[in-house]
């Protein structure tokens, strides 16, 4: 199979909610932040091309800007027009060519381009997996979950239900070489996706795995094991998350392939004696 990363949209965080634990001394000399403290990221989308000419995406990003309100686009920064469009276009590709999509959770930023906002379905041919135990999340109604899951992704999932195939952990891949893992932390029930031996454009190293992080690891500076996002409703499965794939990652050359850098696609990295992982290579899905 091969991967093209694209960029879904971009849009602006508070970065404080970011880093969570970490000063805004320490992040600030890394990401660049706005006046209001907020910081650019990509929400980033992976097009999937498989042997036998089936085409999916993982996340759907946040959806066409033209469906927020003038308030909302203001606040999360979002550009004028929806990038996915624009990237999957420059791949001769249509919404109506995916077949598939994987998410890694169901978050406003990920899985907000599923349906416009009455309801219909954007991607009319897609099949829709993610882990079963985040469909419970979406659709559970927890109150605890603060605007985690807001009406919108909720509505979607009652008004394409018929298309959405939750993925059980006792059988976990998808398509060929393609699993949704357990990744609990950000999200209960969210999921890393992993592809075994995929090829890259514009990138020619070889790959034995590849692994969407979801947002346990959002940009090549969420390495560190407490610099996680605030927004992890279980910040401590976040650390274990890291603690047993970055080891994994570092010695066997698997790929880390990040949701939200502004920068880089994705890295390779090592352990490190003062700063625990280091980046050793970044994919920007350029041509070499
Ligand atoms: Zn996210």
């Amino acid at each position: 199979m091969n991967l093209t990363p694209l960029t879904a949209n971009t849009f602006l965080s508070d970065g404080g909610a970011m880093f969570g634990l970490v000063p805004k001394g320490i992040w600030s000399r890394m990401v660049e932040a706005d006046e209001q403290n907020r910081i650019r990221q990509r929400a980033i989308s992976l097009l999937i091309e498989t042997e036998d000419g089936k085409r999916g995406l993982v996340e759907t990003g946040c959806g066409d800007p033209v469906w927020f309100s003038d308030r909302e686009r203001e606040m999360s920064g979002l550009e004028e027009e929806w990038l996915l469009r624009q990237s999957l276009a420059e791949q001769n590709l249509g919404f109506e060519d995916i077949d598939f999509i994987l998410l890694s959770h169901a978050h406003w930023d990920h899985a907000g381009g599923l349906t416009d906002p009455e309801g219909n379905p954007v991607f009319p041919n897609a099949e829709i997996f993610l882990r079963a135990a985040e469909v419970e999340c979406a659709t559970g109604g927890d109150p605890l979950l603060y605007k985690s899951y807001p009406p919108k992704i909720q509505a979607a999932f009652e008004q394409i239900g018929d298309r959405i195939f939750p993925v059980p952990d006792e059988d976990p891949e998808v398509l060929p070489g393609i699993y949704l893992l357990p990744a609990e932390g950000h999200t209960e029930g969210q999921a890393c996706i992993s592809f075994t031996r995929p090829t890259l454009s514009g990138c020619d190293r070889e790959v034995a795995a590849a692994i969407f992080t979801g947002d346990n690891c959002p940009t090549q500076h969420h390495l560190r094991m407490v610099f996680q996002s605030a927004y992890d409703t279980y910040p401590l499965k976040t650390r274990a998350w890291k603690r047993t794939w970055f080891p994994r990652c570092a010695e066997e050359d698997l790929l880390l392939l990040f949701t939200h850098d502004a920068e880089a696609y994705g890295a390779w990295i090592q352990a490190d004696p003062k700063k625990e992982y280091v980046v050793t290579d970044m994919y920007t899905g350029d041509p070499l």
